[in-house]
């Protein structure tokens, strides 16, 4: 039987590039659905980064995708200890910069992202309408990097893929102005509310939730979040009205990547059975952080992106009050300017109790997962969100807030569910301080019972958050797309 044929087209995927979660799904993903028997490849932006990791790259064609570009080289390469094929648009002008994928160093928005994720939407497209030799038969877009091509193969005579756009968040929609009609060179009557337009702005997420043929999102819950004028960004109203082709799929994570029995930046790797030698992993990181050995204070980590989504604004003025209730606090992320300098100026004021390390780094981002006992998560908003899985595995209790993915998949620590042994961590409903903190001091207090606390890791550390499942689900919807006329 023939495979079926998937481009997976993003602008980040670990271990080439990564920003967040939308990596680690493009990595993980792809490779369940190859253990599926699909034939997916990847296709990104030829980032310098991603040159110097990919193994094997070959020139695989040159095209022109507009007259005021140079032509563009398409390069195909294999992902680092793996199988799957990434194809890679070379030009340099375009991607080979000083910087992070959207961002220049010091923060601000590469200028010409229109024209950069333009190109990466429009050969996505090209793919679909079979100009190359791999010949999909599903466009696979991820997030608004990718969200013309699905208006490309609606407007095209030639349209032989079907196409899946993934939200991985709505926050986040590409907005540009008007001009860009031409500079990405869509024909000016697509410029309309019913599609690329919204509020006088060119949305290239909107055009892809407007034409796909299957829209998809990174939890059952969020993706009736989204439905709603409190979290659909303005797009509510859209999505509601393609509420049948909407489908919510829970992330999984990856299990080679991130597995306390076998994770390699480990001082001491761990299972269930040897749970006890996860504490050694915990004061391997106290001392590394310059923190205080302590076996009473409950360390609490967080690994994240610095912005108001992740609820930092929330944690800031609690932190005085956790500290003084005797918490140890390890934070690692990056973003936002004025919460980097509050939660510095924070962790100098306390310096035995709270280390904060700015900036990105994968090997602390496991330390800290395996290191902490408690994994803090307190989102105003969140798609899916890895981080709370990776805890749950990892033996470290999550508290988050009830949102999104977060409720999906944690289950609160209430006596009814501890009972039923079904608890794996602390959830709290409204998005404040005094609701976290009362949460926080939930699990402080629940730390010190250790059998229940044994209990919660145990239950966490078994459930399956592996890719399986919901890795059918997608290629089920592939298959419900390419029947579907
Ligand atoms: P989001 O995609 O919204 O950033 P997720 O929880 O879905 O949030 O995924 C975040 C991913 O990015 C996780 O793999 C997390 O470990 C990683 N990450 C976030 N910030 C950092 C950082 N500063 N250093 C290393 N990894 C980070």
């Amino acid at each position: 039987m023939n495979k079926l044929r998937v481009l997976f087209a993003t602008s980040e995927a670990y271990p080439l590039i990564k920003t967040g979660g939308l990596g680690d799904v493009c990595y993980s993903l792809p490779n369940a659905l190859r253990q599926l028997d699909v034939d997916v490849r990847l296709l990104l932006p030829g980032y310098s980064a991603v040159l110097e990791r990919l193994s094997l790259v070959e020139v695989h064609d040159s095209i022109n995708i507009y007259p005021l570009l140079e032509p563009i080289r398409l390069l195909v390469g294999i992902m680092p200890g793996e199988i799957t094929p990434v194809y890679v648009i070379d030009c340099p002008t375009l991607y080979q910069r000083d910087g992070g994928p959207y961002q220049d160093i010091t923060g601000k928005d590469w200028e010409d992202n229109a024209v950069r994720f333009g190109v990466l939407s429009k050969v996505a497209a090209l793919f679909g309408e079979h100009h190359f030799l791999f010949k999909p038969q599903i466009v696979h877009c991820n997030d608004w990097q990718t969200a013309i091509a699905p208006m490309w193969l609606a407007l095209s005579n030639r349209p032989y893929a079907k196409t899946i756009m993934s939200v991985h968040n709505m926050a986040y929609q590409g907005l540009f102005g008007p001009k860009t009609v031409e500079q990405i060179g869509l024909p000016p009557e697509s410029f309309n509310m019913f599609g690329l337009e919204f509020y006088g702005k060119v949305s290239f997420l909107k055009a892809g939730i407007y034409y796909a043929n299957q829209v998809t999102t990174v939890s059952p819950n969020y993706a009736k979040d989204i439905q709603t004028q409190a979290y659909g960004c303005g797009l509510d109203t859209l999505l509601k009205e393609r509420q049948k082709q909407l489908t919510g799929i829970i992330n999984g994570i990856d299990l080679e990547v991130w597995n306390p029995e076998k994770d390699t930046y480990l001082n001491r790797n761990y299972n269930t059975i040897n749970l006890s030698a996860k504490v050694r992993n915990t004061q391997v990181l106290r001392t590394q952080l310059n923190l205080e050995a302590s076996k009473k204070m409950p360390l609490i980590g967080m690994v994240t992106r610095l912005t108001e989504q992740k609820g930092i604004d929330l944690i800031i003025p609690i932190i005085p009050m956790l500290i003084k209730a005797g918490v140890q606090i390890a934070i690692l992320g990056s973003g936002d300017k004025t919460l980097e300098m509050h939660l510095q100026r924070l962790a100098a004021l306390y310096p035995k109790q709270m280390n904060v390390t700015i900036g990105y780094d994968e090997k602390l981002s496991h330390q800290i997962e395996a290191g902490a006992n408690i994994f803090l998560m307190p989102s105003k908003f969140e798609p899916c969100g890895l981080n709370q899985m990776y805890s749950m595995s990892y033996g470290t209790i999550p508290i988050v807030r009830h949102t999104g993915g977060l409720a999906d998949t944690v289950i609160d620590a209430t006596p009814e569910n501890i009972k039923n042994e079904l608890a794996t961590g602390f959830v709290f409903e409204r998005a404040n301080s005094n609701e976290l903190l009362y949460c926080v001091q939930r699990a402080v207090k629940m730390f010190s019972n250790k059998p229940v606390w044994k209990q919660l890791q145990i239950t966490g550390m078994t459930r399956d958050f592996s890719w399986q499942k919901s890795a059918k689900q997608y290629v089920s919807l592939y298959h419900h797309s390419i029947n579907t006329i």
